[in-house]
């Protein structure tokens, strides 16, 4: 089978051709029928995360954003079959920690990040192995589509956790998302469908037309205001009640919660890069005097991902929006290269591996 290899940071991946799977006998092996290409990806094609064990190591297949279809699957599997099509989220879950038999596969204690920790080979390739299968791979209900839902495991569901779980968006409600990229189209996306008024802020103009098209009320340009924040205030009148930040730089961190108004919510997917090494600084003042709330939100429990496919399925929700072009898999290479200057637009997507 062909895959994409990181074989060494920021050069193009390889493009080889090795060894199909075998599958163990809690895993399923599933072909892919789609993977986004995504931030995440860059930040392990360039090195980041070693900070909390993300730095993929080299040899290794990236890609985390795959919808797949069940080719074969070990003795113990009992959840999925042949030629299921599944949902395959990019944190893959042990089934028996603290977390996973609380609910919060999510956050399982021995998690595997799916195309960047070793024992995960990713996505960008002909097959993806599944492990734990029966927990990790998500069959789809009818009239929800395999190609939709790449990248519904990673920035759809993200996105999803963030706005309705943890912002716990509500109808009425001004929620301000700073960095338009996928994570941001997405909770563009979401937090719309769930009612929202929804003010998206970026520095480019693609990407803010690209919001307006996905629900965004209003758009903000970063660049050709004097302060953004000052600019949030007087659309929302005193501050949005939810504010995301989907990029993880310093500036759009503190102007994210800053964009709030007395007991606002901020939610903060969006993870730091080389520059910030894990920190970004915090107005703790206006924290504490506004009674703001700051949540983080990591990706979602696999038995909540019903609650999406009922929101697709009935057509509130619509994850293939946010895809920008289909693309083959050596074309992941330019991909990754214009993530560098932020030139991506919305979500390129791989149909063709062949
Ligand atoms: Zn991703
Ligand atoms: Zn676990």
């Amino acid at each position: 089978m062909r895959a994409a290899i990181l074989e060494e940071y920021e050069e193009p991946l390889s493009i080889e051709e090795v060894e199909p799977y075998d599958p163990g006998p809690d895993e399923a092996i599933a072909r892919v029928d789609a993977c986004g290409v995504c931030r995440s990806d860059w930040h392990g094609w360039v090195g980041n995360w070693e900070w909390f064990d993300y730095k993929p190591p080299r040899g290794h297949i990236l890609g985390h954003e795959p919808a797949g279809t069940i080719v074969a699957v070990g003795e113990d599997v009992e959840t999925v079959r042949e030629g299921d099509q599944v949902a395959i989220p990019f944190n893959f879950a042990c089934g028996h920690c603290h977390e996973c038999r609380n609910g919060y596969e999510n956050l399982c204690e021995n998690h595997l990040g799916l195309g960047f920790q070793e024992g995960a080979p990713g996505a960008f390739a002909e097959q993806v192995p599944i492990p734990n299968a029966d927990i990790n791979a998500v069959k789809l209900p009818d009239g929800v589509d395999s190609e939709d839902v790449a990248g519904l495991g990673c920035r759809f569901m993200t996105a999803y956790r963030g706005m309705a779980h943890k912002g716990q968006v509500g109808r009425g409600e001004d929620v301000v998302i700073y960095g338009l990229g996928g994570i941001g189209l997405s909770a563009v996306h979401i937090a719309d469908a769930l009612g929202a008024n929804v003010i998206g802020v970026d520095i480019m103009e693609e990407k803010r037309e690209m919001a307006e098209d996905l629900g965004a009320a209003t758009t903000v340009d970063a660049e050709a205001v004097d302060d953004p924040v000052d600019e949030i205030h007087d659309v929302t009148d005193g501050g949005a009640d939810v504010s995301l930040d989907a990029l993880g730089i310093e500036e759009t961190c503190r102007n994210a919660v800053e964009s709030l108004g007395t007991r606002g919510t901020h939610v903060q997917i969006g993870l730091t890069t080389k520059e910030q090494e894990g920190y970004n600084p915090l107005p703790t003042d206006a924290i504490v005097m506004n009674e703001i709330e700051v949540k983080g939100s990591s990706g979602l429990p696999p038995a909540k991902y019903g609650e999406l496919f009922d929101m697709v399925r009935i057509g509130k929700l619509d994850p293939a929006a946010v895809v920008s072009k289909k693309i083959d898999l050596e074309q992941v290479n330019d991909e990754l290269q214009a993530m560098t200057d932020y030139q991506t637009i919305g979500l390129p997507m791989i149909t063709d591996f062949s």
